[in-house]
């Protein structure tokens, strides 16, 4: 190599970008085209692992960015770096947010170069049904991003004895249209996070209750 050759910049071999979202704020775009199943970008380049009843897991839990890797741990990006973090909310996400490591953001749905890759958040609120508006533009767009449970809701749900919930058929339908929905998109697990929230609506503490619907 000559002397005093300047060193050429590398370009960005990431096969995604970060730029900004007409969904909101700054969002991750696909450079190239993905086929369901392939990585798209890690999570967080930068991050740190903390326990999750640690306080900082506990604080970093309001800026709603934390990722809860294999149930002992809390993933907390470095927000200075981009990556996977980034994703926005669709109600007909293309991409699918995966825990296990140091947590991953994979196709699902066949993704365009150009295209927003969007993953579904599947957060629960309580008594706040419209905390969180949904500008994701699909056709199957819910309105909110959150799914909220209200006191109302827990009046229709009642524990048994063998530490199961059971459901009136008003309850029941109401969740049984949603959990269609999920299925409908490939995210079942939410309703792990209904069933929790649920429980801990009625005993409230978390607890290790068992619902299914
Ligand atoms: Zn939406």
């Amino acid at each position: 190599m000559s002397k005093g050759r300047p060193i050429k910049r590398m370009f960005s071999l990431l096969p995604v970008e970060f730029r900004n979202s007409a969904i909101a704020g700054r969002g991750v775009f696909a450079r190239r085209h993905f086929n369901p199943g392939d990585f798209v970008v890690a999570y967080a380049p930068k991050q740190r692992k903390v326990g999750v009843r640690s306080p900082d897991a506990v604080a970093a839990a309001e800026t709603k960015l934390t990722l809860l890797s294999e149930e002992t741990s809390v993933i907390i990006p470095d927000t200075s770096v981009p990556g996977g973090w980034l994703c926005n909310h669709s109600c007909d996400p293309n991409a699918a947010i995966f825990s296990d490591g140091a947590g991953r953001i994979q196709c699902t749905r066949a993704i365009s170069p150009g295209q927003e890759v969007t993953i579904f958040y599947g957060w629960v609120s309580h008594n706040e049904p419209e905390r969180d508006p949904c500008h994701c533009g699909s056709e199957r767009c819910r309105g909110f991003i959150n799914f909220d449970l209200s006191d109302e809701d827990a009046k229709h749900a009642h524990i048994l004895e063998d530490n199961t919930v059971a459901m009136d058929e008003v309850l029941r339908r109401r969740l049984g249209e949603y959990a269609e929905f999920l299925h409908s998109i490939g995210q079942e697990q939410v309703k792990r996070a209904i069933a929790d929230t649920l429980v801990r609506m009625k005993l409230r503490k978390s607890g290790s209750v068992v619902c299914a619907f």
